[in-house]
């Protein structure tokens, strides 16, 4: 069985995709990956989702997918071992299973990026984390750090102060880059200290974390500091390694498009943080969705013309 649409991913943009295209009549199939979710799933309250004055991550997920099953999509759990965006139809392989596709929508967002020390590998799970949401709670009374001056950093940090007795933010410069109502509430939370221009130069602790070596960047001076858990939040990078050498990836390894959601093969389309180098927000992923799932609708329909054509000859 060949389908009329395959999507890849279960953020706010394959939600969004699965929604528009199962609403045409197109039955799309919404295969979720290992991330199934996407980084909505690690997100404590969003506020700024139009509609919602305050939602939880999660549930905006469960929503978006409950609207997208009841016009008929189907999803499939596996993750993607392959694909042929050049071959017709498309082939996308979930291990030993092969789909077929008239056409593909790319929506598998992006992961969070780690400092690259060999002491963060070290102590991945025993100390070190990257979602706040998911392990915070192992830090109750605890001491923690918290890496980055971004929204996730802010947003993280406010979310551990429910559990840690404190928390102290690291960042490189002398700056946040967040929102200025995320910075505001930083600012006014006690339990939360900022260590300007320092980095994390490497994690210390026997069986767990139980320390952190920093160095001032503008001194180059080292000092050490006890800690209990290190979370690391300094952005993330797109999920794209399936697609290097079919479409082209810039140097960050974003897929790069045209019109947000165009890319060089007919029938291939991507939309949210995979490609998506500046906005990286629900609401625009659900937006490039949307796009993606019209430009879906225009080349099934010329696929459908141009049949329609040949057996009238
Ligand atoms: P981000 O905005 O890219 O910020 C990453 C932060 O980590 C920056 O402060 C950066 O420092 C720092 N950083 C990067 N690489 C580093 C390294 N190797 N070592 C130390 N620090 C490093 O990423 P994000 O915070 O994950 O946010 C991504 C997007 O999601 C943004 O558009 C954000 O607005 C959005 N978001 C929104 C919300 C919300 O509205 N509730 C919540 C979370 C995320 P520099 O500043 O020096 O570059």
């Amino acid at each position: 069985m060949v389908e009329n649409v395959i999507i890849i991913g279960s953020g706010p943009a394959g939600l969004s995709a699965a929604l528009y295209t199962s609403r045409e009549g197109f039955n799309p199939l919404l295969i979720r990956g290992v991330s199934s979710g996407g980084q909505l799933l690690l997100t404590t309250d969003v506020e700024n989702y139009p509609g919602y004055e305050k939602i939880a991550g999660p549930e905006l997920i469960r929503l978006m997918e409950a609207q997208a099953i009841k016009f008929g999509t189907r999803f499939v759990e596996g993750d993607i071992t392959k694909v042929e965006l050049g071959s017709k139809p498309i082939k996308v392989y979930v291990n030993d299973t092969v789909y077929e596709t008239l056409s593909l929508i790319i929506s598998t967002g992006a992961s969070s990026k780690w400092i690259g020390l060999p002491s963060e590998k070290n102590f991945t799970g025993r100390g070190v984390s990257s979602c706040a949401t998911c392990d915070g709670a192992f830090f109750k009374n605890k001491e923690v750090v918290v890496v980055g001056g971004g929204d996730t950093a802010m947003e993280d940090s406010l979310f551990l102060t429910r559990f840690a007795s404190n928390v102290t933010i690291v960042h490189r410069r002398d700056a946040f880059r967040a929102s200025k109502i995320m910075q505001q509430r930083v600012f006014a939370n006690p339990k939360i200290k900022v260590l300007w221009d320092t980095a994390v130069e490497e994690i210390t602790g026997d069986k767990k974390v139980t320390g952190v070596k920093l160095k001032n960047l503008k001194t180059n001076n080292i000092a050490e500091m006890k800690i209990d858990g290190v979370f690391v939040a300094i952005g993330h990078q797109p999920n794209s390694s399936l697609f290097a050498g079919q479409l082209k990836l810039d140097d960050q390894g974003y897929i790069i498009t045209k019109d947000d959601v165009l890319t060089d093969i007919e029938g291939v389309y991507v939309a949210g943080d995979v490609a998506d180098r500046f906005y990286k927000q629900a609401v625009t992923a659900a937006g490039a969705g949307v796009k993606a799932a019209l430009r879906v609708r225009e080349y099934l329909s010329m696929l459908k013309f141009e049949e329609d054509q040949k057996a009238k000859l």
